[in-house]
């Protein structure tokens, strides 16, 4: 009989906790619009269906049920290893050992409130936050800066690492991308901590069906976007400096509560300003609809795209790409720097917490591609995107295309 270690106990806890919210298998199955079609047989900027009030993805694809991820959970080796995270300690971690090798630098403020005029600055706050400034604005993704993630703090996901800074260190937010209504991207009390500091100076862009849940948490400029929808920042109203949010796919699903799986749509966000493009693929597995956003949108100056909690595979294959599939999002979207994010905060998953990072390199590696041109930085770090992190991957897919054309 199989013998279920004290890791895998944790791992089984953390899993019975998301599965009562998931009550389900999710309904996620799809027809393909074969009208018209591209070249891997997919409809041409499909939109997600909705029927009955559920999203359904528009191409095949399926969540593991519930029985069949509690059996995965129960049987597959939890590597996770985050030091100090024991069932006996359960929420407890070693902090000294962590600061060795997940270092948490505090963002410079001077640096936050005067980022370069041309290009992209970014900066990690973990997990999926990230706040991009470029063509004069300052954009949050996903903002979690609360000490956990869940219903209550008492049954959430810890944070391994603190938040690099409060949203009181932060410089004036333009605007708001939201990926999808999971605790790990939607925390209420950071919604309300980001409008009590900016209020209506935010904007905030969202997906189909959580318009009323952001108006309830007190937002007032909520854009609520179907796939492929796009709407401009009001900052701007001149056509030349226009920053355009896109919303665009991603595989993935929704649920916060009892009874409303996939009520809200999930996707990415494309955001094209006149000098910049910020591609941030929120939270999905891997699909081929990630080809069309490129052709669509890219080539992007900067992407923020998920390298972690992705074991064990047979469970999160439909919901998080590995490493190896992150850098085929690179490539389809046509990213010329790619930072990994959803990694090294919240113990999600069954790899073990510094997995991400090295098989990213070691994906990269193997493909004869630059690690210049995808890799993550430390949480809190800053990094100005100039045309020497860029020029790699674009001398790279040049090159290619001068080769397959003679
Ligand atoms: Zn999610
Ligand atoms: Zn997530």
């Amino acid at each position: 009989m199989t013998k279920i270690n004290s890791k895998q106990q944790v791992g089984a806890f953390q899993l019975l906790l998301k599965c009562f919210n998931r009550r389900q298998a999710t309904i996620m199955s799809a027809q393909v619009n074969k009208d018209n079609v591209d070249d891997v047989g997919l409809a041409e900027y499909p939109k997600a269906q909705r029927e009955n009030g559920v999203f359904i993805l528009p191409w095949s694809g399926r969540l593991t049920g519930m029985l069949s991820a509690m059996k995965w959970f129960m049987t597959s080796p939890n590597n996770s290893n985050v030091p100090g995270n024991t069932l006996s300690r359960f929420y407890t971690f070693d902090n000294q050992e962590l600061d060795q090798t997940l270092p948490v630098l505090k963002p410079v403020k001077k640096t936050l409130e005067s980022p370069p005029a041309d290009n992209v600055q970014v900066t990690w706050m973990g997990h999926a936050t990230v706040l991009v400034q470029m063509d004069g604005l300052n954009i949050l993704t996903d903002p979690v800066f609360n000490d956990y993630c869940g219903v209550a703090r008492m049954i959430g996901v810890k944070r391994y690492r603190p938040v690099p800074c409060t949203v009181d260190d932060l410089p004036d937010i333009d605007a708001v991308c939201i990926s999808h209504n999971h605790y790990d991207h939607l925390d209420y009390t950071s919604v309300c901590a980001l409008n009590k500091r900016f209020g209506n100076k935010i904007h905030w862009f969202v997906p189909m069906g959580l318009r009323q849940w952001m108006r309830d948490s007190g937002c007032k400029n909520v854009i609520e976007l179907e796939w492929w929808e796009e709407h401009s920042h009001p900052k701007f109203t001149e056509e030349s400096k226009a920053v355009k949010f896109c919303f665009t796919p991603a595989q993935h699903w929704c649920r916060r509560g009892i009874n409303d799986t996939n009520k809200v749509l999930w996707g990415s966000w494309s955001v094209i300003g006149p000098r910049n493009r910020f591609f941030f693929a929120g939270d999905t597995g891997y699909h081929q609809i990630f080809k069309q956003i490129g052709r669509r949108y890219g080539p992007f100056d900067l992407a923020a795209i998920p390298i972690g909690a992705y074991e064990p595979r047979g469970l999160m294959q439909f919901q998080h790409v590995n490493p190896e599939e992150a850098v085929d999002i690179h490539e389809d979207v046509k990213s010329n720097f790619s930072l990994g994010v959803h990694w090294g905060t919240f113990n999600l998953s069954y790899e073990h917490y510094l997995d991400p990072p090295k098989a990213l390199s070691g994906r990269l590696l193997k493909l004869g591609i630059s690690d210049k041109e995808f890799h993550t930085i430390k949480h809190g770090e800053t990094k100005v995107i100039t045309k020497d992190d860029t020029k790699t991957a674009q001398e790279r897919r040049n090159a290619v295309v001068f080769e397959t054309s003679t």
